[in-house]
C-alpha cells in the first residue's frame, strides 16, 4: 500500500527530539501558551520574514481571525477562488461577509487577477487568494489591484508553507497570511494547528486578543474573543519539523519533477510551474480526461490517489442558492479532470517510478 502522505517515515527521523520535548512539556505542566508556542512563533517569524506570527488552533481559525482583525464584516464582499477547500469560504461567512467566487487561471489553477478586477464592486473589501497546491498565486498583479482599489489582501497559505516569490514567503506579501498545520500539510502537527503572519503591530495585537478570549491581561476582556490557541504539545512537534522544512519541501519538489518527467509524453497535463515563485507541491495534481480509469488502476494496486477538489465551492450544496447563476468555466472544467498522486517529504524515486508505471499502463505506454 502506498499512502498519499507517508507521515510514519517522517516521524522516524524526529522521534527522539519530539519525544524528549513532549516529555519535558508534560513534566513542566505548561500546557497553554507555554515556552514552545512562544519559541515557535519567533522561529516562524524569522523563517517567514515577518514581524509577527500568532499561533492559533487551526488554519480555518487563522483565516477567520485574520478577517476579523482586518475589520471585514457584515455585507462586505471578499473576492476569492471556488477551487479550494471549503474553509477559505467558511471563514468569510463566519464574519458575515459575502464570498465572491471568480475563475482561475487554466495553467496555475490559482485565482485569475483579471477576474478579480472584473468582480470589484463598491462593497468589495478584501481579496483572498489561495496559493493552491503549494504554488504561489500571481501576487505582483493581485497586490497592485488591492493597492489601487484599497482592498485588504489576505493570503490563504494553508497549502504553501515555505513557498516564495523572489525571496518573499507567501503570507509575507499581503496584509496578513494564514497557515494550517493540519497533519498532512507541508508543515504538519500531530493534530490541528494554525498560524497568522503579519507585519502590522495593530493586526498582530488584535489577533492575539481574539485567540485568547478577547483579553490582553488575564481576566480583563476588551472584546468578545475565542478560544483559539496553538497547543503547546503541537508547538513542540512543529519546532522539530520547522528546522527541516526546507529539506521537506525540496523532497516534494524532487518527487514532483520526477513524476512530471516520467509522465511527460502521456495524454494528460502535468502540473504547470510558472517559475515566478517556488512551488512547494502540497499536492501533485494532474488534469486527465480519462481520470476514472487512472484512479481505478491506482486503487487496484492500492496506491493512494484523490480528487482535490471534485466540487468547486460555488456548486456545493451550502452555496448553491447563494451562487445561483455563477458560472466559472475554467474552475468547472478543471474540477472534472483533476486528480492528485501521493506526494510528501518521504517518497522514494522507486515509489514514484512504480506509480508512474501504473499510470503509463492505462495508456499502454
Ligand atoms: C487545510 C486548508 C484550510 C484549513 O486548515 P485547517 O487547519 O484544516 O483548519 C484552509 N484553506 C486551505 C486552502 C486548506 O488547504
Amino acid at each position: 500500500m502506498i499512502p498519499m502522505v507517508n507521515l510514519k517515515a517522517q516521524y522516524a527521523e524526529i522521534k527522539t527530539e519530539v519525544e524528549q520535548g513532549l516529555a519535558q512539556t508534560i513534566e513542566n505542566c505548561s500546557f497553554i501558551l507555554g515556552p514552545n508556542v512562544q519559541a515557535f512563533e519567533k522561529e516562524c517569524a524569522d523563517y517567514l520574514g515577518v514581524k509577527h506570527t500568532i499561533g492559533v488552533a487551526s488554519g480555518t481559525d487563522a483565516l477567520h481571525l485574520a478577517l476579523l482583525a482586518e475589520g471585514i464584516g457584515a455585507g462586505d464582499e471578499v473576492i476569492t477562488t471556488a477551487f479550494t477547500f471549503i474553509a477559505t469560504a467558511e471563514a468569510i461567512k463566519y464574519v458575515g461577509a459575502i464570498p465572491v467566487f471568480v475563475d482561475i487561471d487554466p495553467q496555475t489553477l490559482n485565482i485569475c487577477p483579471d477576474a478579480i478586477k472584473k468582480a470589484i464592486t463598491p462593497k468589495t473589501k478584501a481579496v483572498m487568494p489561495v496559493h493552491l497546491f503549494g504554488q504561489p498565486a500571481d501576487m505582483a498583479k493581485i497586490s497592485a489591484i488591492c493597492e489601487q482599489h484599497h482592498l485588504k489582501l489576505i493570503e490563504d497559505c494553508c497549502q504553501s508553507f515555505g513557498a516564495s516569490i523572489n525571496g518573499l514567503q507567501t503570507g509575507a506579501i499581503g496584509d496578513v497570511g494564514a497557515y494550517s498545520f493540519f497533519p498532512s500539510k507541508n508543515l504538519g502537527a500531530f493534530g490541528d494547528g494554525g498560524l497568522v503572519a503579519t507585519n502590522s503591530d495593530e493586526i498582530a495585537q488584535k489577533i492575539k486578543r481574539f485567540r485568547n478570549h478577547g483579553s490582553d491581561v488575564r481576566y480583563y476582556h476588551d472584546v468578545i474573543g475565542y478560544n483559539s490557541r496553538l497547543d503547546e504539545m503541537q508547538a513542540v512537534i512543529l519546532r522539530a519539523k520547522l528546522k527541516r522544512i526546507e529539506q521537506y519541501n525540496q523532497a516534494r519538489r524532487h518527487a514532483a519533477h520526477l513524476y512530471s518527467e516520467l509522465l511527460a509524453d502521456l495524454p494528460l497535463t502535468t502540473p504547470f510551474e510558472d517559475h515566478v515563485g517556488v512551488h512547494v507541491y502540497h499536492q501533485y495534481t494532474l488534469l486527465c480526461d480519462r481520470r476514472d480509469e487512472v484512479l481505478k488502476a491506482l486503487q487496484d494496486k492500492q496506491i493512494g490517489c484523490a480528487i482535490y477538489y471534485p466540487v468547486p465551492l460555488h456548486q456545493q450544496n451550502v452555496f448553491k442558492t447563494e451562487c445561483a447563476g455563477v458560472s466559472l468555466p475554467v474552475t468547472e472544467s478543471v474540477a472534472a479532470r483533476c486528480m492528485s498522486l501521493p506526494i510528501c517529504s518521504h517518497l522514494s524515486d522507486e515509489t514514484v517510478k512504480e506509480i508512474a508505471a501504473v499510470i503509463r499502463g492505462v495508456f499502454n505506454a
